[in-house]
């Protein structure tokens, strides 16, 4: 036999087309060499999007559970919806832009530690990165209630 029907790309090719297979009867793989590759690549690629899938949801659990422990409003503008929410980090100085697996180690971190009330704050988005982008970093809600004041 010199030939070999592949079922996958519905063709009849020669026998160096397909893989060895020894527990096949005949000796060869199901699908010929490039059918096989191309479905070895896509279950890597379903793979990969299943791993990053069950890091989201478990980014998500995460975060809510961070956000009820550290007492599910924004402190600076009472902000409760927790899609709004973010962790913001007391300690300015380190601040470095979350990337979510660093986030996620960060947040298993801070449960080990039975989430420390005086290193994180939680703060809204708006809250969060508003006060960035001013020089002083206060929030301009803050801003605004200290002018009132004066
Ligand atoms: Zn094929
Ligand atoms: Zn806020
Ligand atoms: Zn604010």
């Amino acid at each position: 036999m010199m030939e070999k029907y592949c079922s996958h790309c519905q063709k009849t090719k020669p026998v160096r087309e397909f893989y060895n297979n020894r527990s096949m009867p005949d000796g060869l793989s199901y699908n010929c060499k490039p059918c096989h590759k191309a479905s070895n690549t896509k279950s890597f690629i379903k793979h990969k999007q299943k791993r990053l899938e069950s890091n989201r949801l478990r980014l998500q659990s995460l975060i809510q559970e961070f956000i009820t422990a550290y007492g599910g409003v924004c402190e600076c503008c009472g902000e409760v919806e927790w899609t709004f929410l973010t962790v913001d980090h007391m300690t300015l100085g380190s601040r470095r832009p979350h990337k979510s697996r660093g986030t996620l180690s960060m947040l298993y971190n801070l449960r080990r530690r039975g989430w420390p009330r005086e290193e994180y704050k939680l703060h809204c988005f708006n809250c969060n990165l508003g006060r960035e982008r001013l020089p002083n970093r206060t929030c301009a809600h803050k801003k605004e209630v200290t002018h009132g004041e004066r």
